[in-house]
């Protein structure tokens, strides 16, 4: 792609020579990533942001993914036992990638990747409030009194915290609907544990406004529209 020194993207971009670009290194004029540069042969490519004397010489382009998960599959960048999800996003630059929300080894669905830091924050701040939902298929027959636990709120001494109310809608005897508004550690399994009632399987719909694209087979990936990625805010 685009990779290549530092001083020759400079020089270029200003129509300036090398000397010049040097000049401008050592006194501190250069911002790579937010930090200031020095060396003038460092690598950047077109995911650097870089800014000379407070003027944007290359904007760094954020990116934004939703891949279908399948089930068996890591939400990580490495791993040396299981298929990653940054894995299977193919034929784009992932070594800025990071997942917005992770799901469980056996969960599938709406798994988002990003290089944009602000964002997944913001998705993933119960102040946000931006629902997360699932589909949840349980071992054993849901019960009523499910529903106002879950609504209530569940107390786990573990981590000494309360979670959000949720809400949980029955569709059938071993189906339903979950949303949350964060998303602590195996929390619907957990939930779900209360009553003893095993998950057997786990599927993300949606994250706020965003839906998994009926298009995408499990593992496959599409980059978000412009309105999808303003959506959560
Ligand atoms: N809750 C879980 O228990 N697992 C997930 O993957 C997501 C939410």
């Amino acid at each position: 792609s685009k990779r290549g020194r530092l001083d020759q993207f400079i020089a270029g971009t200003l129509q300036i020579p090398k000397k010049a670009v040097r000049l401008l290194l050592v006194t501190n004029k250069v911002l790579v990533d937010g930090q200031f540069a020095k060396s003038p042969d460092l690598q950047v490519d077109e995911f650097t942001h870089i800014e000379c004397n407070g003027v944007v010489l290359r904007q760094y382009q954020k990116q934004y993914y939703m891949l279908n998960k399948p089930d068996g599959v890591v939400s990580a960048t490495i791993d040396d036992k299981h298929a990653t999800a940054l894995g299977l996003i193919t034929g784009v630059n992932t070594d800025m990638l990071h997942i917005a929300g992770r799901l469980d080894l056996h969960s599938t669905g709406l798994l988002l990747l990003t290089n944009d830091a602000k964002w997944s924050e913001a998705l993933m701040d119960p102040q946000h409030k931006v629902d997360k939902q699932y589909l949840v298929t349980l071992a054993n027959p849901l019960e009523q009194e499910y529903v106002e636990a879950f609504s209530k709120g569940m107390y786990f001494g573990f981590e000494d915290i309360t979670t959000l109310p949720a809400q949980l809608t029955l569709l059938s005897s071993h189906r339903a609907r979950v949303v949350l508004r964060e998303g602590k550690y195996h929390q619907i399994k957990r939930m779900f544990g209360r009553f003893r009632n095993p998950v057997v399987a786990l599927h993300r719909e949606s994250i706020g406004k965003i839906v998994l694209d009926k298009q995408l087979e499990l593992g496959e990936f599409r980059s978000l529209t412009k309105a999808e990625v303003d959506s959560i805010f």
